[in-house]
């Protein structure tokens, strides 16, 4: 096996996990019941919840899994995905990271652009946003017909019945053969 130059070592250990049995962990709020519920999690559920985020010592992939534990949006939602809600401060605290880095995620969670690593220069992201655009440009080229039904209340407008998915790809990868 390769070995590991000092760098790519320094960066495996700036993301493990120093503390996966909680040893060294003193909740910092006593939240129980109510809005958060940070105290009433089982120990060994934390702690599975730090191997799941720390399962491989990369930026960028621990970076998806936080995106996915955070809720920018309604409480609601966090009760309907099956998620004990815990304050901010114990979600730091659990998972080592600063307040830029929830920051961060949260902000690429809210803009829809999902989590973007910028040391690393993700060009996927730039490259499928400038295809989405290009889709939806192509899509608001379509003729569009009106409902059959509330004609007149309705806004919205309809494709031809006999555009399938399949057609409207072949369409958009080949247009000049339409
Ligand atoms: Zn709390």
């Amino acid at each position: 096996m390769k070995k590991k130059s000092k760098r790519e070592q320094e960066y495996e250990n700036r993301y493990r996990d120093n503390d996966p049995h909680l040893m060294q962990f003193e909740p910092p709020c006593q939240h129980k019941e109510g809005r958060f519920r940070c105290c009433s999690i089982p120990i060994n559920a934390l702690c599975k919840a730090k191997r799941t985020l720390f399962a491989n010592p990369n930026k960028k992939q621990q970076d998806m899994r936080l995106s996915f534990l955070l809720d920018v949006n309604s409480p609601k939602r966090q009760i309907r995905r099956k998620k004990i809600p815990v304050c901010a401060r114990f979600f730091r605290k659990l998972f080592s990271i600063g307040q830029i880095r929830v920051n961060t995620i949260s902000k690429g969670i809210a803009s829809g652009k999902g989590v973007i690593d910028k040391r690393g220069g993700d060009h996927k992201v730039g490259k499928f946003e400038a295809r989405r655009k290009e889709v939806v440009k192509f899509i608001s080229k379509l003729k569009g017909t009106e409902s059959h039904y509330n004609r007149s209340k309705s806004q919205r407008l309809y494709l031809s019945s006999d555009l399938s998915v399949n057609k409207l790809f072949k369409m958009y990868s080949y247009p000049e053969k339409e």
